[in-house]
């Protein structure tokens, strides 16, 4: 999330709340720090052969009580258990002995200083049922598809091998084009063979053919602006508004109400995409609550997990009303508990997170650590950004200036995004690749996976000034994603006087500077058939009209589509664009002297002996962002052509080049091999 997005529903509550009393000064306690913790796996819910066991951390409340309910929603609790304290972990208790409860849903409730708060399905609900307000008791391995116990995601050797594609479920599978039957449901990934009108690949198929390593699912744990008991009304949303952390959304399965379909669904469609080859992603948004008062969070334990200005406002670091404090014991917990749950049991590959920077390094070190040692090809990135200012001490938070120290954790790079097609923020402005001057040296940093690099200045940099990345692997470099934009929509706003083929064509440079730097390639689902989002710039809650990718733009923009293909199977095969250290990429990649003033949007460098042990010795790569032909001296020698004037051929059939002084087309890339 670049910066607010959900300031509707949930902010206007939490100001109403607040307006109603100083309920912030009532729940602030500056004693949070001596709270006892506990992390044991069995929060909240366990049932063993002995029964059914609540056990819910809440040191402050003065009275807890479970409500048993046979429905997920309507109707009287059929039970209310009272639960005892244990002071030494601050947990409440109660146990239905000799009971599995299978079937039943259940809330928990506290009094807080004298009054009790509203039921909450607590912070660690699996499962719940419709809109999330009550969680279910199930057997968890009854979601299980057949063969759940031999699945799992491809193994990855180095980050740098991993092809980022960003989707959301709805965007997919909504379009009538896509053939696919299970529309915006998890189950959409499962079904093979579905095809445009056309006749071209759709759905999982398209993504097999595509090419890319890693589907990056937008947020999909349970949300909360999407009606999920009125699916025929339903609308749309990114998902950026976390209701229960580690239970899927409902309206992305077939049945919202049944928690277990729910799960299973879910677990299907990663069984699908790793069936594929395919590893499963998973965008994660610890940094803040849909809601404020209303949340799960503040319902469980008031104040903890939220932070707080000294006068007791919430703290708005995530721009959507409060930020989470990840610098505090149980919240820490509880993010790391959450992800290694995802992990374990729902297989997932890798974790986004959303602003990360709102949490502490120290949080973020444990995360990588913790879920590496599950397996240590989970790969980790996130937004080394906030979207607002926060109690938490800048050099304690997870910056894209910190990556350094986070071991085993990458960043998104603003600095290639916003140098090679303009700035996010305005529309009209243009970058390196659509022949805006003087984005070379920040192009470089993105190229260099911002790491220290002999031929690069950093004090040039548009937006970082110093090499922030220790290793490449710290780097996911990207031109657009479901913020902002579309790459399309951001060429047609920034090259108004454009025909759409030749934005399309700086579209290709555009993501060849991508998907030949150094770091791991990251791009949004269907800008490989230049799909657009007409024009609108925060689309989270737009229509399906504006987000869903119309299929029929495959047939329609072919040549676009193979080109990306080409592109992903060239970084597939060749190391040299995925070298593993920064040692390697000061040594192997080598920038040509050119002068800016003279040759604006050109740079070119060299990939040397075999880089990254690649099988070409040399691997010439030349960008062009200016709108007309420029000429580079190639020493002499056989090249092979791999890319020429808006052209990909990933084995180098494109000719051969003797050397000399070449031309390269305006806004193209030409990359030759020998
Ligand atoms: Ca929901």
């Amino acid at each position: 999330m670049q910066f607010p997005k959900i300031m509707t529903a949930a902010l206007s509550v939490a100001l109403l709340a607040g307006a109603a009393a100083p309920i912030y000064a009532e729940r602030y306690d500056a004693r949070f720090d001596s709270y006892p913790t506990y992390s044991g796996s069995d929060l909240e819910l366990a049932v063993d052969n002995s029964g059914t066991h609540f056990k819910l951390w809440s040191p402050k409340a003065t009275q807890a009580r479970v409500n048993i309910y046979d429905n997920g929603r309507g109707g009287s609790p059929s039970e209310t258990i009272p639960m005892s304290f244990q002071p030494a972990t601050g947990v409440w208790i109660a146990s239905v002995p000799g009971k599995q409860m299978y079937g039943k849903f259940y809330t928990f409730q506290i009094e807080h200083n004298g009054r009790w708060l509203n039921e909450t399905p607590g912070v660690w609900p699996k499962a719940v049922g419709a809109n999330g307000m009550r969680a279910a008791i199930i057997d968890l391995d009854s979601t299980d598809p057949a063969g759940w116990d031999a699945d799992r995601g491809p193994e990855v050797k180095n980050f740098s091998d991993v092809i980022l594609y960003e989707m959301h479920h709805r965007d997919m599978s909504m379009h009538p084009s896509s053939g696919i039957a299970n529309k915006g449901k998890f189950l959409a990934l499962t079904e093979p063979g579905t095809t445009s009108p056309q006749g071209l690949a759709t759905g999982i198929d398209h993504l097999k053919e595509l090419g890319i390593t890693h589907v990056h699912i937008l947020p999909s744990y349970d949300y909360n602006s999407v009606d999920e008991t009125n699916l025929p009304a339903n609308t749309y949303n990114w998902g950026y508004d976390p209701q229960n952390y580690n239970a899927p959304e409902g309206s992305y399965s077939t049945n919202p109400s049944d928690p277990a379909t729910r799960i299973r669904e879910m677990k299907q469609m990663i069984k699908a995409l790793h069936d594929a080859g395919i590893g499963v992603v998973m965008d994660v948004v610890y940094n803040h609550t849909a809601e404020n008062d209303g949340s799960n969070f503040e319902l469980t334990a008031p104040g903890y997990y939220h932070r707080h200005w000294d006068d007791g406002r919430y703290s708005d670091a995530s721009g959507c009303g409060n930020e989470t404090a990840s610098d505090r014991p149980q919240m820490q917990d509880f993010i790391v508990n959450s992800v290694k749950y995802w992990a374990d049991e729902f297989h997932i590959d890798g974790f986004r997170f959303d602003l990360m920077a709102i949490h502490d390094t120290e949080t973020m070190n444990r995360v990588a650590r913790e879920l590496k040692q599950i397996r240590p090809d989970i790969f980790v990135y996130g937004e080394g950004w906030t979207a607002g200012d926060s109690p938490l001490p800048a050099e304690r938070r997870a910056l894209k200036e910190n990556v350094s120290a986070m071991e085993g954790i990458a960043v998104f790079s603003d600095d290639l995004r916003d140098a090679v097609k303009g700035h996010y923020s305005n529309a009209a402005d243009r970058g390196f690749a659509t022949g805006k001057p003087g984005q070379e040296e920040t192009v470089k940093i993105g190229i260099v996976a911002a790491t220290a690099h002999p031929q690069v200045d950093f004090s040039k940099g548009s937006n970082s000034k110093f090499p922030y990345a220790s290793s490449p692997e710290m780097i996911v470099n990207y031109v657009s994603c479901h913020d902002d934009l579309t790459l399309t929509d951001k060429l047609r706003k920034s090259m108004p006087e454009a025909s759409d083929s030749a934005r399309m064509r700086a579209a290709r440079l555009a993501q060849t500077i991508v998907f030949t730097s150094q770091g791991t390639p990251f791009m949004f689902a269907g800008e490989e058939i230049f799909r657009d989002k007409k024009g609108v710039h925060n689309s989270y809650c737009s229509p399906d009209s504006i987000n869903a990718i119309d299929w029929n733009l495959k047939s329609a923009n072919a040549e676009q589509y193979d080109y990306y293909r080409g592109l992903i199977a060239l970084r597939k095969a060749h190391p040299a664009f995925r070298m593993t250290s920064a040692a390697d990429i000061a040594r192997h990649l080598v920038f040509d002297k050119i002068d800016s003033s003279r040759q604006p949007n050109l740079i070119s460098y060299t990939l040397v002996n075999h880089a990254g042990g690649d099988e070409w010795k040399d691997i010439k790569v030349i960008f062009n962002g200016s709108a007309s032909r420029q000429t580079v001296k190639v020493p002499s020698g056989n090249w092979k052509v791999v890319a020429i004037d808006g052209r990909i051929s990933p084995t180098g059939d494109l000719g051969t080049i003797k050397g000399g002084k070449v031309t390269v087309p305006g806004t193209s890339a030409l990359i030759l091999a020998r």
